[in-house]
């Protein structure tokens, strides 16, 4: 009897643990569909997502392939994945008061704070106009102005039958802070594509090529929690500036251009550059030149512009081979790890260790946790116990919020229970 228990729980955790490590998983797709607006590209979203890695193959790397995409409408999405009181504290201190006198100045300060990641004369780059004294103060200032025009003309806006756009009443439904929470806390969706139109009302994060040019959501990376994903991201992509409708929110620049010309951009332009973030971990750059998918000048130009630059000047980014070398190596980790040859796998997850560069998109802890945790996984089944131990500490320092490790533990303990012995501040953590 206790011996079956003890089988039982081997291959509970034998289980689990292959089922976390399988090698280039398929990417999860949701589709959230709003009734009020068109689909743009008759409603399908399977040759987007071709499309975004075929580019993706060109620029960066191949392998990248996806589930067939789900559907959901909008409302049953928020319903379902929306946590009320999260996004309403985060509106509360970061949300634009769409709906409220703005005082400018109170956002002074944070704005300014934010803006410091870019060189002052980049920053001038978005305000053709600007005077050549023009300091820091004076473009937090003019981007502020610029976003109160912007809403306001998001405001203005009508339905075919007359409705305002923007109510306060089901305001949520277009707010980006909400569309983010939901898709950045749901658990099924790698990538998450809406026809609905976002209104990017993060007012402490006023990125200015958003801000100047609709204050609508493109695409964005976001840190993810998806169960057994490959990933820590999780993209979402607003496909409302390609399609023609009733308020229209079609990009200028993208007028007259034939459904499969805006599909190609939407894919190359937007879907692959996010892919780029979440797959590959490039941040933005401004110093790749031209060839690179992940150049933030191309986020300065109009969609048009911009996806000609990036498919008439071909070939790969040479500043981007340290990303994709590791990646290289993380995917052999996790094809030698299926194949149980963990000593390779271990090589090769300690080599992507290595060479993950300094600057990465999202949390470098946070990667470099994850990967330790795969190191982590090689090390309890090769059964070497005080490397494992060592691997544990360093893990804990690098990543203290690190959840799969924390839900993964007992299991592991079960598993080799001579190699799991937690410190004792560990073990009455609560999950979350
Ligand atoms: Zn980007
Ligand atoms: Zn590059």
């Amino acid at each position: 009897m206790i011996k079956n228990t003890k089988t039982l729980a081997i291959s509970v955790a034998f289980l689990l643990l292959s089922q976390i490590a399988v090698a280039e998983k398929k990417l999860s797709v949701v589709y959230v569909y709003d009734e009020n607006f068109p689909r743009p590209f008759e409603g399908k979203i399977v040759p987007l997502l071709e499309q975004a890695a075929k580019t993706l193959g060109k620029k960066l790397g191949g392998g990248i392939e996806f589930e067939e995409p789900q559907e959901i409408r909008q409302e049953d999405f928020f319903a379902r994945h929306l946590d009320k009181f999260t996004y309403k504290e985060l509106y509360d201190r970061v949300g634009y008061p769409v709906f409220k006198k703005v005082d400018n100045e109170t956002y002074l300060a944070s704005v300014g704070n934010f803006l410091e990641r870019w060189e002052l004369e980049e920053l001038k780059s978005f305000f053709p106009d600007a005077p050549a004294d023009a300091d820091r103060a004076w473009v937090a200032r003019s981007l502020l102005a610029a976003y109160a025009e912007r809403i306001a003309e998001l405001k203005d806006l009508k339905y075919a039958d007359g409705r305002p756009f923007l109510e306060k009443k089901g305001y949520t439904y277009h707010s980006y802070l909400a569309w983010a929470t939901a898709a950045s806390t749901q658990q099924k969706w790698e990538i998450v594509v809406t026809n609905a139109p976002i209104v990017y009302d993060h007012i402490t994060q006023p990125y200015p090529h958003n801000v100047l040019k609709r204050a609508l959501l493109g695409g964005v990376s976001l840190t993810g929690q998806v169960r057994g994903s490959a990933l820590n991201r999780v993209i979402l992509l607003s496909l409302a500036t390609f399609a023609e409708g009733q308020p229209s929110f079609l990009e200028e620049s993208l007028v007259g251009r034939s459904g499969k010309e805006r599909m190609k951009v939407a894919a190359s332009y937007l879907l692959a550059h996010e892919l780029g973030h979440a797959v590959y971990l490039v941040p933005d750059v401004y110093n790749h030149g031209v060839k690179c998918l992940m150049n933030t000048t191309l986020a300065n130009m109009d969609y048009w512009s911009g996806y000609r630059q990036l498919v008439s000047n071909k070939g790969r980014c040479a500043l981007c081979s340290p990303y994709r070398r590791t990646r290289e190596k993380l995917v052999s980790g996790d094809r030698q790890y299926a194949k149980q040859k963990y000593e390779k796998a271990f090589k090769s997850y300690r080599q992507a260790e290595e060479l993950l560069p300094e600057r990465i998109s999202g949390e470098r802890p946070v990667v470099l946790s994850r990967l330790m945790l795969k190191q982590l996984k090689c090390l309890v089944f090769l059964g070497k116990r005080e490397e494992s131990l060592t691997l544990v500490d360093k893990l804990v320092a690098t990543d203290p919020e690190n959840k799969e490790f924390r839900k993964l533990r007992f299991s592991i303990k079960d598993l080799k229970k001579d190699v799991w012995e937690l410190p004792e501040d560990q073990k009455q953590r609560p999950e979350r």
